[in-house]
């Protein structure tokens, strides 16, 4: 079952969702060379703390840490620690944050410094995947179309998604159902309706989808070394389109012309 949320509890999710995107911003700030994964991780977690959230992946079936961290061929769950970045380097951010009991959970890929034209094209293609994600929300769809514009926009600049990894809805728990591939043909799965809570989540890859996991029993690297990149934000289903709650300030995608 997909949890239907109250508007109340819309707005608790996008107070955390508030905190999320200022952490987001602030690992934005501090990003450069020389800056370790530790020290972003200890500088979005106190910043979590202090705007009075937790940091919910902390203790998740064990994760050590606050964030996690992806460099280069990691996709994501990679672990703060003493890596330093180096110019050059792309790095996924994902971040989750429960404030009075309720949870959102939002990702963005960096360029430190300059990255080359090829990564910045990957960093532009997973980002706008997301917001094709985005603009297929909407009270009534099906689930899959989400998916399906996903794909079509990762596949269609020549790169692959990762299969092996979802979306998810999540509220109270940060894994709920549905989970959301980024990857499939449109008009399937569940229908989409007001109040449903889902974290969006594409990880696009240069090469091929294929992935592995590290002896840590997290980092998941691609396969063939090559890059990847992954943003995420989390959304309420409204008549409208796609509500975004990880957003500082004003983002929306507003589908009202659309009918
Ligand atoms: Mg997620």
């Amino acid at each position: 079952m997909i949890k239907i949320r109250t508007p109340d509890e819309v707005e608790l999710i996008r107070e955390s969702g508030r905190v999320l995107a200022e952490s987001l911003d602030l690992a934005e700030e501090l990003i450069g060379a020389g800056v370790t994964t530790e020290f972003l991780d200890r500088e979005i977690e106190n910043f979590i703390v202090s705007n009075g959230g937790v940091p919910e992946f902390k203790g998740f079936h064990g994760y050590p840490a606050a964030t996690c961290v992806s460099i280069n061929d990691q996709v994501v769950h990679g672990i703060p620690g003493p890596r330093e970045l180096r110019e050059g380097d792309i790095v996924g951010v994902d971040v989750g944050v429960r404030k009075n009991g309720y949870i959102a959970d939002a990702a963005r890929t960096f360029a430190v410094g300059t990255v080359t034209d090829e990564a910045q094209r990957l960093l532009r293609t997973t980002s706008l995947a997301l917001d094709a994600g985005l603009a297929a929300v909407v009270h009534g769809v099906h689930l899959s179309d989400v998916s399906h514009a996903i794909q079509s926009v990762a596949e269609g600049a020549g790169y692959s998604v990762v299969r092996e990894l979802a979306g998810h809805g999540l509220g109270t728990e940060l894994h709920e159902p549905p989970e959301i591939p980024n990857y499939g043909p449109p008009g399937l799965g569940p229908i989409l309706a007001t109040g449903m809570i889902l974290a969006i989540e594409p990880m696009v890859n240069a090469g091929s989808g294929a992935v592995r996991t590290l002896q840590d029993g997290w980092t998941v690297v691609t396969a063939d070394n090559g890059l990847s990149a992954h943003f995420e934000h989390t959304v309420a289903v409204t008549e409208r389109g796609a509500d975004v709650l990880s957003a500082a300030s004003l983002e929306h995608v507003d589908r009202s012309g659309r009918d």
